[in-house]
């Protein structure tokens, strides 16, 4: 297939507003620009577009889990399809390398058919039968059933970092899609052609399978006016988004305070602490550090799970993996980042640690590279320096990464204590370490969405069991995922039914289950 991209938002069937700022794609390994120019929506035409996917939520709600699991595999294919358009666009759009963009349209389309899968099998709405009992003394018990519902249109906001997985078709627009909502997805300024190639994808989609035109909006919009005026936008009931801290907090205070306050499902910054315990890092030390330096060098370190901080007992052990760790990372190439914001902010996330002047905190490699290319970096520190820098805690958002050496269980804990909510915790530990450091992996447990015995946090497994999420600011909402199935449950609410006729139930709380799905009846889980 070869897509012609058009330069323009993909709001089938509406006219838009003549147009704001045009804006360009750029290559992040030459600075060049890139055809065609992307024209940004204007406020106004937040309205149209809001109202639209309001319309069709109507209608889309209705569709059975075997017609939205149809739509999600017609992406599906039409994505790799296009999966040639992608290996061409994303790289010189990302500075991402071809293999990176084709792995990653896989990833997207087994996440797509992942919850294809899902809405087909139908039982995921939790459908909860309790059957009335008129003669209950002393009062009758009424019917009373319940089951998760689409929410409404959701707003995605496409990552930087993941211009696929976590983009215009990826975990978050495919897990409203299949819980029944409409999506307007605000492209990501940085990779404007990859997010058009995937757009017609999902458009054609919606054309094919007879959904209706306001299921899927993409739009382009910069300068922050674009995003801000969707979240606010009273028709839109939650919003999925991948980016920094700054971003999502800010967009989290804008649902706040609007007159009906929306959940904000925001992925943001995390440091993933690595805890190497003292048995494990004097028997194998040098193979984890070796090991390491290809985590924190994964994708040029822009992962949200990139191990940024590394704790371990102090002593000789803990000197050989430093030293092992930096050789490893010096001997990796210098490479270019997505964009030169996070180029700008790699730099400046260097320089605030290479110009701290601190008892106890050391520079072991630095590498910021020149123009474009940017190189690895690794800095070292007491657990006294850490807790009185601030700074070191902070994210550098990049292939760098930070040892921490503690001289005792207390100091170990403080650093854990001081940690903010992390997506991940790894701890490397034989089963004498695991019993001796109890507490340790107890105040780890606590800061973590994901806690991992051995092996480094990169790489998320997408599965039912997975929980790529934690307590804030690794995300603005600790109970929920962005990845795996347990992420439709964000676009959801739960609804009951109180002694509802069987033609007012949905056919998933209907006598007879004609579903056929897994359901609660009077607290047994049964298919009957
Ligand atoms: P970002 O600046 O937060 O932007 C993400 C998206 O949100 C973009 O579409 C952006 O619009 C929009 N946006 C940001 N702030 C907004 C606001 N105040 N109001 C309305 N919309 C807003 O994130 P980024 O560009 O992906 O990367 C910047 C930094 O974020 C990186 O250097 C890194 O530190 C961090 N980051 C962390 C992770 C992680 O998973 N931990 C992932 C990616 C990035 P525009 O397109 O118009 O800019």
């Amino acid at each position: 297939m070869k897509i012609a991209l058009t330069g323009k938002s993909l709001v089938a069937g509406l006219d838009l507003a003549p147009g704001g700022a045009a804006f360009k794609g750029v290559n992040p390994a030459d600075n060049n620009a890139l055809e065609p120019a992307y024209t940004a929506i204007v406020a106004e035409d937040v309205d149209k577009i809001a109202e639209r996917a309001a319309a069709a939520f109507a209608e889309y709600r209705m569709k059975s889990g075997t017609e939205r699991g149809a739509f999600l595999r017609a992406i599906a294919a039409n994505i790799e399809a296009a999966g040639d358009d992608i290996a061409e666009r994303m790289p010189a759009e990302t500075g991402l390398p071809e293999g990176r963009a084709r792995g990653e349209t896989g990833r997207t389309v087994g996440q797509l058919r992942m919850f294809a899968a899902l809405v087909e099998d139908g039982s995921w709405v939790d459908a909860r039968i309790d059957t009335a009992q008129p003669d209950r003394q002393p009062l009758p018990k009424p019917d009373v059933r319940s089951m998760l519902q689409p929410l409404g249109p959701v707003v995605v906001f496409c990552a930087s970092n993941f211009p696929l997985a976590f983009s215009v078709a990826g975990g978050d627009t495919a897990s409203a899609l299949a819980a029944g909502c409409p999506v307007i997805v605000k492209a990501h300024h940085a990779h404007p052609g990859t997010a058009e190639i995937v757009g017609q994808c999902v458009q054609a989609a919606v054309e094919s399978c007879g959904m209706p035109a306001g299921t899927f909006s993409l739009v382009y919009g910069g300068g922050r006016e674009i995003g801000t005026a969707l979240v606010k936008d009273p028709r839109v009931k939650a919003v999925g988004f991948t980016g920094s801290r700054a971003g999502g907090t800010a967009l989290m205070k804008v649902a706040a305070a609007r007159p009906e306050p929306i959940p904000v499902y925001a992925e943001m910054s995390s440091i993933n602490p690595v805890l190497i315990l003292p048995e494990k890092l004097a028997t194998e030390g040098e193979a984890i550090a070796k090991a390491l330096a290809g985590s924190v060098t994964m994708g040029m370190g822009q992962f949200c799970t990139n191990p940024g901080l590394i704790l371990l007992p102090a002593g000789a052990a803990a000197d050989r993996f430093a030293t092992v760790l930096k050789e490893s990372l010096a001997a990796s190439p210098n490479g270019c980042l997505l964009n030169s914001g996070i180029t700008d902010a790699y730099r400046d996330a260097l320089k605030a640690r290479s110009t701290l002047k601190a008892d106890g905190f050391e520079i072991l490699h630095e590498q910021p590279g020149e123009a474009c290319q940017v190189g690895t970096a690794l800095y070292r520190a007491t657990a006294t320096a850490f807790l009185a820098n601030p700074v070191l805690a902070e994210e550098a958002f990049g292939p760098s990464t930070l040892l921490i050496t503690y001289t005792n269980e207390d100091e170990l804990l403080s650093v854990i204590n001081a940690q903010e909510g992390q997506l991940t915790g790894t701890i490397h530990g034989t089963d004498q370490d695991l019993k001796s450091n109890c507490r340790a992996g107890y105040a780890l447990h606590e800061r973590v969405g994901r806690l991992l015995f051995g092996g480094f946090p990169t790489g998320v497994e997408v599965c039912h069991a997975m929980v790529h999420g934690g307590p804030f600011p690794s995300t603005s909402d600790g109970r929920s995922t962005s990845v795996g199935t347990m992420a439709i449950n964000r676009f959801t609410r739960a609804m009951c039914y109180q002694n509802a006729p069987q033609m007012c139930l949905p056919e998933e709380l209907k006598d007879g289950n004609p579903l056929g799905i897994v359901r609660l009846v009077d607290g047994n889980r049964t298919k009957a």
